[in-house]
C-alpha cells in the first residue's frame, strides 16, 4: 500500500469523533502531498526549522501541528506558519506564544502537554504543574491564544493495561479541567490528542478526539 491508501484505511478505522493527525517529521514533502492529495489537511511535525521549510514547500491550507519540544526562542519562527501546538509545558512558552502571534494579529490553538508515562524522559507537566499552570491569573490576559486541549505520551511497553490506565488518568485530567476552568475567556477545551501508530486503538477507546500517527502512514523513520 502507498501513502495515500495507507492513509484512507488509517481514517476509514477511526471511530467518529476522532481526528488523525498525521506525523511526518523526517519525511518528504512529496510524501506529505500523497496524503494532502486524497484529502488529510493536519500534519504534525517535531521540529520548528523542519516544520517551517515543508509549510513553504506545501499548499498554505495545511493545519500544521507543532508536537516536539519547543524552546523559546524557536517560537518567533513558528508562529507565523503553525495554527496548533500540541507541546506547550509551561506558562513562559503561553507568553511566548502569545506575544508573537499579537504581533502579527494571529490566534495561536495551544494543548498542554501532561506526563502520563513512567519514563523520565519524556516531557510535559505533571498534573499539580497543570492545575498550577491553569489557575495563574495571568492566562486570562492572553488574546492571542486560545487553550483548546490536553496532549499525552504514554509509556512505551508491550504492557497495554499500563497504556491504558495512562490514557483513561489523561482523560479524568481532561474531563476535570475542562469542567473546572471554563471560566477563562481563552478557553475552549474540546481536543484530547493521545494515541500514535502502536496505541492509537487504545487511546480511541479510552477517549482521545486526536490521534497523531506516522510510522503507519509513512514507514518506519
Ligand atoms: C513521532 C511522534 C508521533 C508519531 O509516532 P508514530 O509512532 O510514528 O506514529 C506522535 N506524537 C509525537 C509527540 C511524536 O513525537
Amino acid at each position: 500500500m502507498g501513502i495515500a491508501e495507507k492513509t484512507l484505511s488509517l481514517k476509514a478505522s477511526l471511530p467518529s469523533g476522532v481526528k488523525l493527525v498525521a506525523v511526518s517529521k523526517f519525511k518528504p514533502s512529496e510524501d506529505i502531498l500523497e496524503a494532502y492529495n486524497i484529502g488529510q489537511k493536519d500534519f504534525g511535525e517535531n521540529y520548528v526549522q523542519e516544520l517551517v521549510k515543508k509549510a513553504s514547500e506545501l499548499p498554505s491550507d495545511i493545519v500544521w501541528h507543532f508536537i516536539g519540544h519547543l524552546q523559546t526562542n524557536k517560537v518567533k519562527l513558528l508562529v507565523p506558519v503553525v495554527s496548533v501546538i500540541q507541546s506547550v509545558d509551561s506558562l513562559k512558552l503561553l507568553k511566548e506564544i502569545n506575544k508573537e502571534a499579537s504581533k502579527i494579529d494571529k490566534c495561536i490553538e495551544c494543548f498542554l502537554q501532561v506526563h502520563i508515562a513512567e519514563e523520565e524522559t519524556k516531557t510535559g507537566l505533571n498534573k499539580e504543574e497543570l492545575y498550577g499552570l491553569l489557575s495563574n491569573p495571568e492566562l486570562n490576559a492572553m488574546q492571542n491564544i486560545r487553550l483548546t486541549g490536553l496532549m499525552g505520551m504514554s509509556t512505551f511497553t508491550d504492557n497495554l493495561t499500563q497504556v491504558q490506565t495512562e490514557f483513561s488518568t489523561l482523560k479524568q485530567i481532561f474531563d476535570d479541567v475542562a469542567s473546572k476552568h471554563n471560566n477563562l475567556s481563552n478557553f475552549d477545551f474540546k481536543e484530547l490528542s493521545m494515541g500514535m501508530s502502536g496505541d492509537w486503538q487504545l487511546a480511541a477507546q479510552e477517549g482521545s478526539t486526536m490521534v497523531r500517527v506516522g510510522s503507519t502512514i509513512f514507514g518506519n523513520r
